[in-house]
């Protein structure tokens, strides 16, 4: 079996620091081993909220974002849910698949709940797990590289591909997640950074923009700077930011701050930040939207034939 690498993401806003440290890291040490195909999840993006919003202008904002940090288009089949129709039929049969109690107990499903802006939960927050499964499996992906709150969604696909190889015959193998340098990276209030929670820096922040957003960072008032996930979970954050973005330990390098307080050490993560955004900024900055459009057709095109090709072996091994 050869692998094949799947990922995505939703076109909810700009691509932040988790999403780099998290997943596109790997992406980018990946596509050079094995083939890729990376979904913009378009439909997901009505999950947690009523209308799909400025959807064209973060399509287009995703797919520099990739192309910034170094994802290559010769290389990687980028796509996008919309424009592949066999993977909302493939979400029928796999749905008969799980059990309503399964949705109801997924970790993620439930967060999402409480972070949503909808005021009724809608059926496709219980459901896009197994549409996930889908975009997984159209492509019969193996290796998916993810942050810590994908791995009860790949657990989904492997659920959806073991049942239906038990019931229609072997045709799905069983990926497998791939969690990258920082698996949840926290964001500038504590919590899981997110493109939707306000609390991300982005990749295509500016410089200003950046130290604007770390100024207002969460932290305390006790000026001795120490690594404490638990009780200091602000001060770690931007440890753990600024370490990451220069190849260092977060303990060291709250030794080396000391007692210089949050003002430092807001200092010393926002010199870091803006040094390794620098190059994505750069590159970003020389991208058009001609060569946005043109990958997307490409990739749309590709992905679309390898679903059409999947969705006929369901419907032959299913006796349809
Ligand atoms: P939204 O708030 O709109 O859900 P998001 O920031 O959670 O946006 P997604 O598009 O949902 O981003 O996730 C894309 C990928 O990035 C997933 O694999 C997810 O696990 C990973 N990811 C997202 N946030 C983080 C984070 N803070 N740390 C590590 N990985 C992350
Ligand atoms: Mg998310």
């Amino acid at each position: 079996m050869n692998d094949l690498v799947l990922t995505g993401d939703r076109p909810t806003g700009p691509l932040h620091l988790g999403h780099y440290f998290g997943s596109l890291a790997n992406r980018v040490q990946l596509q050079d081993r094995y083939p890729m195909y990376v979904l913009i999840a378009d439909y997901q993006v009505i999950t947690d909220r009523d209308v799909p919003g400025e959807i064209r202008k973060h399509t287009t904002d995703l797919l520099l974002d990739y192309l910034a940090v170094g994802i290559d288009p010769a290389k990687v089949t980028i796509f996008q849910h919309s424009a592949i129709p066999e993977l909302n039929q493939l979400l029928l049969p796999f749905l008969s698949l799980v059990s309503v109690a399964e949705l109801r107990r997924n970790p993620t499903v439930k967060d999402e709940i409480a972070h949503s802006s909808q005021a009724a939960v809608s059926g496709l927050m219980f459901t896009y797990p197994v549409h996930q499964a889908a975009d997984i499996l159209f492509c019969k992906g193996t290796l998916v590289p993810v942050g810590r709150d994908q791995l009860p969604h790949v657990e989904v696909t492997r659920l959806v591909a073991r049942r239906f190889n038990e019931r229609y015959g072997e045709v799905f193998p069983l990926p497998e997640a791939l969690m990258g340098e920082q698996p949840l990276l926290r964001g500038l209030d504590g919590g899981k950074m997110s493109k939707s929670r306000g609390n991300a820096i982005p990749l295509s922040a500016t410089e200003d923009e950046t130290a604007a957003l770390i100024r207002k960072a969460v932290t305390d008032p006790d000026r001795m700077i120490t690594y404490d996930e638990e009780r200091r979970p602000g001060v770690a954050g931007l440890l753990t930011l600024a370490g990451l973005c220069l190849g260092r330990s977060p303990g060291e390098l709250a030794e080396e701050i000391g007692d210089g307080g949050a003002a430092t050490l807001k200092r010393v993560t926002t010199e870091a930040v803006n040094e390794f955004l620098r190059p994505i900024r750069k590159r970003r900055a020389e991208l058009g939207a001609d060569d946005v459009r043109r990958i997307l057709v490409e990739g749309n095109e590709r992905a679309r034939e390898r679903a059409v090709r999947t969705l006929e072996e369901v419907r032959v091994a299913m006796g349809f």
